[in-house]
């Protein structure tokens, strides 16, 4: 089912989560695990994130260096059919313009319908390691709105070989990401929401957001979108913090602000433990506030700390 039927049909703030593909090497078991204690809080939908290909330099016995490609988490088609297949429950894969040409990305997307996966979450993706800036892949997509029109087209069957027009028609509820504090890269707030405007009207059928601790900062977004016409629903992305690393790795990581009653409570903290206590606490309050204001859905980046938004989602 469409992430926007689910929107559509609610009676009340949904719930969704966001997994990561195990790394390679690893089995699903570890994200079974990760999830079952989540499945009973009935997410609408569960996202998983995609991971392109790094160059690496790996040392050989004479001393000199050979360029490799590594993947560190494959797999994000096959997770989410893995996790439909389990849970009974929609997923959204992550797909990304950064590692893919034209032709296939329409593979990807012609492989995700026959998986049955009613949703795509169309991104850029950033920079590969070992550029400075994103650089598509030759005869690949720049930004995530021309991609964005690859899976509009697709959905009006509209394919890359001219003589397939006309035929099978894919369905994909497309959603963009949109950034409460700005994307890094664009030169200002408004330049960035008329970008995020244009992949809304060419298709996009809603926002989830980065990550961010301030509430007031979602709402301004929130009410800045609908001030230029960006009317689909936007979906809130919420991440706990659990350790004091977080307080330089999450702004340098993600370029957003921590609030300083956050940041100078993780302070005083003596133990990960101590942390752990007041990023939830601090993850309820947004997430109560959020309920009340009525967004569609909360968006819980689980990554690492299922039993930390079990206890926030259970208290809602
Ligand atoms: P775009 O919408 O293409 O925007 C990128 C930049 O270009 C912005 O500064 C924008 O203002 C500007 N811009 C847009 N269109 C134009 C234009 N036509 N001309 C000039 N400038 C333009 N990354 C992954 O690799 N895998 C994931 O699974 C993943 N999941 C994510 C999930 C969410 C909810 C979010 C918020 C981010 C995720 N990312 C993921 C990170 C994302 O790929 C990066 O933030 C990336 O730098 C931008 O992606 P975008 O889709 O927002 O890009």
């Amino acid at each position: 089912m469409k992430v926007t039927d689910h929107i559509a049909q609610a009676k009340g703030t949904l719930i969704s989560f966001e997994v990561l593909p195990p790394l390679k090497g690893k089995g699903i078991e570890a994200l079974y695990k990760h999830l079952d204690p989540l499945m009973e809080f009935k997410p609408s939908f569960i996202n998983v994130t995609y991971h392109r290909s790094e160059h690496v330099f790996k040392k050989r016995a004479d001393g000199t260096f050979e360029k490799v490609v590594v993947r560190k988490r494959p797999g994000t088609e096959s997770i989410c059919a893995a996790i439909m297949n389990k849970y009974n429950v929609d997923t959204v894969p992550h797909l990304i313009c950064g590692g893919f040409s034209i032709n296939e990305t329409e593979d990807a997307l012609i492989n995700l319908r026959y998986l049955g996966i009613d949703n795509v979450l169309v991104l850029r993706g950033d920079a590969a390691k070992n550029e400075t800036a994103f650089e598509p892949e030759p005869g690949g997509h720049k930004f995530a709105s021309d991609l964005l029109k690859q899976v509009a087209n697709l959905n009006a069957g509209i394919y890359l070989e001219d003589d397939l027009k006309g035929t099978h028609k894919t369905e994909f509820c497309i959603g963009v990401a949109g950034y409460p504090e700005k994307h890094f890269e664009a030169p200002n707030m408004d330049t960035d929401l008329q970008y995020l405007k244009a992949k809304v009207e060419a298709g996009a059928d809603y926002i989830i957001t980065q990550m961010f601790f301030d509430n007031a900062k979602f709402f301004a977004f929130v009410e800045a979108c609908r001030a230029i016409g960006i009317n689909v629903p936007i979906i809130p992305g919420l991440k706990p913090i659990y350790n004091k690393k977080q307080l330089t790795i999450l702004p340098k990581t993600f370029h957003i602000d921590l609030p300083a009653d956050l940041s100078n409570e993780v302070l005083k903290c003596k133990t990960d433990e101590e942390v752990e206590k007041i990023g939830q606490e601090w993850l309820l309050e947004q997430s109560k506030d959020l309920k009340k204001k009525g967004v569609p859905v909360l968006h819980y980046y689980t990554l690492g700390k299922p039993h930390v938004i079990a206890n926030v989602v259970k208290e809602l």
